[in-house]
């Protein structure tokens, strides 16, 4: 059965993320292991580390994510900005490694026109590789399907499974964001099924989103109100591989301050 979960915030410290998933039903967390928009990473104390973990082990979350900085792009056209992404990223899985997380989530990025496709899939694979050597240990390296356009590298599952089959690492794995997938008009899960194999999906980011099939927009809406609608996520959420994992809301939330319990309930509802 799927876990829902919902991207909390660490306001106040890293284990207060444990109560906050906790107070909104959530049985799987994504947080932000440092600041999302700033390049600089801030590593916990011993002492966060380990209240964290204390919080987590006598709490009912039965897994954790990291999310990472957006500012991070593996896909850029300079190898000035490779290098800094992945500085940040392994910064982000060093987190993830002492945070006893499932691993750490990223959007793949943009080519921003300034290299091939191609050239862009081989560079981030090999980044990608030597992100996960940097942090040894057991968590794992997410790449998130982005949501087309703008020299997106991802978007589709063919371009996912070209990066798993480059890096042929086993700590590297995906995120289907169901909002995104929309965007990009690689709403077939069949489709997703074929050609990457929902096997190597190990997490799901369930967004409702407020632009229609294929606009190759992103913006998450709540669950039932967006163009995706609960007919949809119900079938989803009773489909293949995906019924198993983890799905967490990064919804706008109906008091728009983030993941609510409505939408997790919803999402509990349309679980068969
Ligand atoms: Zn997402």
């Amino acid at each position: 059965m799927a876990i829902i979960g919902a991207h909390v915030s660490t306001a106040g410290g890293l284990a207060k993320a444990i109560a906050r998933g906790e107070e909104i039903g959530a049985e799987a967390i994504q947080i932000f292991g440092s600041s999302p928009r700033q390049w600089g990473v801030r590593m916990p104390s011993e002492q966060d580390i380990a209240e964290f973990r204390a919080a987590f082990k006598s709490s009912k979350i039965k897994s954790v994510f990291l999310h990472a900085c957006y500012l991070a792009n593996l896909a850029a056209p300079d190898a000035a900005s490779v290098k800094k992404s992945i500085e940040a990223l392994t910064a982000h899985l060093a987190i993830a490694e002492k945070l006893e997380a499932e691993g750490l989530i990223f959007h793949v990025g943009s080519t921003k026109g300034g290299i091939e496709h191609d050239a862009a899939l081989r560079q981030i694979a090999a980044a990608m590789n030597q992100i996960v050597k940097n942090v040894p240990g057991k968590a794992k390296l997410i790449m998130e399907n982005g949501s087309g356009g703008g020299n997106k590298v991802g978007s589709e599952p063919k371009d996912l499974r070209a990066l798993l089959d480059l890096a042929k690492n086993p700590r590297i794995a995906v995120c289907i964001d169901t909002a995104h997938a929309f965007g990009a008009n690689q709403f077939n899960f069949e489709k997703w099924d074929a050609e990457l194999g929902l096997k190597n999906v190990i997490v799901v980011h369930a967004n409702d989103s407020k632009v229609p099939l294929g606009s190759f927009k992103d913006r998450h809406e709540n669950i039932g109100e967006g163009e995706i609608g609960r007919a949809t996520f119900k079938k989803l959420l009773a489909y293949n591989h995906l019924k198993n994992l983890p799905w967490l809301l990064e919804v706008p939330g109906f008091d728009n301050m983030g993941p609510d319990k409505k939408n997790v309930d919803i999402l509990k509802s349309l679980i068969k």
